[in-house]
């Protein structure tokens, strides 16, 4: 088993900046992240301009998600996806071996937890259908909007995201229906004001009975919906399904007391504000850790990131230097630099 440096659990935000850091300050790590994609909470809204990262005006989720794989792995980190590291402890050795739910196991010398706010799994329509719907036009995310283009879509959903999503395809989609099993919006009131005053189809007190396949059985094609106050069936067709009825959180492994994580509010991880837990050899960093004065945004994580890095390279080499060197004048990045003269 390959010790490394530093093991990094959960590739978000916090995980990619510290992964980069390390590079720049000759530490090795390996990113383990639970879900197949790199990119953290940044893939729940992929459309959306971010506007608060320094120096970088107004970009999309999926861009900036982009971005940050690319720099995240400019010194080429190992990079484990679909692995969710369920436990950890200390080796008599001080090595920590972080174990995932598959069973497999991590070797390194420290371990940063950049877990944020968790693992979420989208809520599935309490309904039996065919999986390969969510391959073709049952969707839980929108990643394109394009994509939908002129399409007939029917969100079910009355939360913040449902109704977001609704106000993002008028003007792109052809006709937006929302489903809702009451009437209450569970929305900022802008957004909730701008939708009821918009072209959306809206169905209260409607609640998805049946998905009606194509001819192939490979996709949607239509819903039988049923008003709860009416007792009334009927049919809507539609190009693509939306589904956007929460999420559901998975308790994390930082719960496991005998680990004596100090945790507030029973869910972040107390630290300092450089990053230090109350467990020896373990930092943590981005939306999970809890400092007074935490900024709970990207630009927060970043300052975790370096923090963490920086005191774990001087807890493996004390005579190094407390910080990395500018990128601008660090000596890792003459290559590159020649490379963008061009
Ligand atoms: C709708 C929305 C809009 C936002 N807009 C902005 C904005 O405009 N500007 C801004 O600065 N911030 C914004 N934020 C906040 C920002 O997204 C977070 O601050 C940031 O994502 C935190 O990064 P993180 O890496 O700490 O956590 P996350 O992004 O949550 O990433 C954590 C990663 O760890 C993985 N993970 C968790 N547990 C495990 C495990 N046991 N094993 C392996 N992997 C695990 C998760 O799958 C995830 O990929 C927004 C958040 C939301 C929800």
């Amino acid at each position: 088993m390959i010790v490394k440096d530093i093991n990094i659990i959960g590739g978000g935000p916090a995980g990619l900046y510290a992964a980069f850091y390390a590079g720049m300050r000759d530490l090795n790590v390996r990113i383990i992240e639970t879900q197949k994609t790199l990119g953290g909470k940044v893939h729940f809204y992929p459309e959306k301009l971010i506007w608060d990262v320094g120096g970088i005006p107004g970009i999309r989720g999926a861009k900036f998600i982009d971005q940050m794989i690319e720099q995240g792995l400019t010194f080429n980190p190992e990079v484990i996806t679909n692995q969710k590291i369920s436990k950890f402890k200390q080796t008599d050795g001080g090595l920590f071996v972080a174990t995932s739910e598959s069973g497999e196991q991590y070797l390194s010398k420290r371990i940063i937890v950049a877990t944020g706010g968790g693992i979420f799994n989208p809520k599935k329509l309490p309904l039996q259908y065919n999986v390969k719907f969510e391959e073709t036009n049952l969707h839980h995310h929108i990643y394109h909007l394009k994509d939908f283009k002129n399409k007939n879509v029917v969100i079910v959903g009355g939360g913040n995201s449902a109704i977001d999503w609704a106000n993002d395809l008028i003007g792109v989609a052809k006709e937006v229906h929302l489903i809702h099993r009451n009437d209450t919006f569970k929305a900022h009131e802008y957004n909730a004001r701008k939708l009821k005053e918009s072209s959306v189809k809206i169905h209260t007190h409607t609640l998805v009975k049946e998905l009606v396949p194509n001819s192939a059985g490979t996709s949607v094609q239509s819903i039988r919906v049923r008003n709860s106050q009416s007792d009334q069936d009927y049919f809507l067709e539609l190009d693509e399904l939306l589904v956007n009825i929460g999420f559901d959180n998975e308790l994390n492994f930082h719960h496991d007391p005998s680990l004596k994580f100090k945790l507030k509010d029973d869910y972040y991880i107390e630290g300092s504000s450089i990053a230090q837990t109350s467990v020896k050899g373990v930092y943590a960093i981005g939306d999970i850790l809890e400092f007074e004065g935490k900024v709970r945004l990207i630009a927060g994580a970043y300052n975790d990131a370096a923090n963490a890095v920086n005191q774990i390279k001087l807890s493996l080499d004390p005579d190094a230097e407390e910080k990395a060197r500018v990128s601008s004048h660090n000596n890792r990045f003459d290559k590159k630099n020649q490379e963008k003269k061009d």
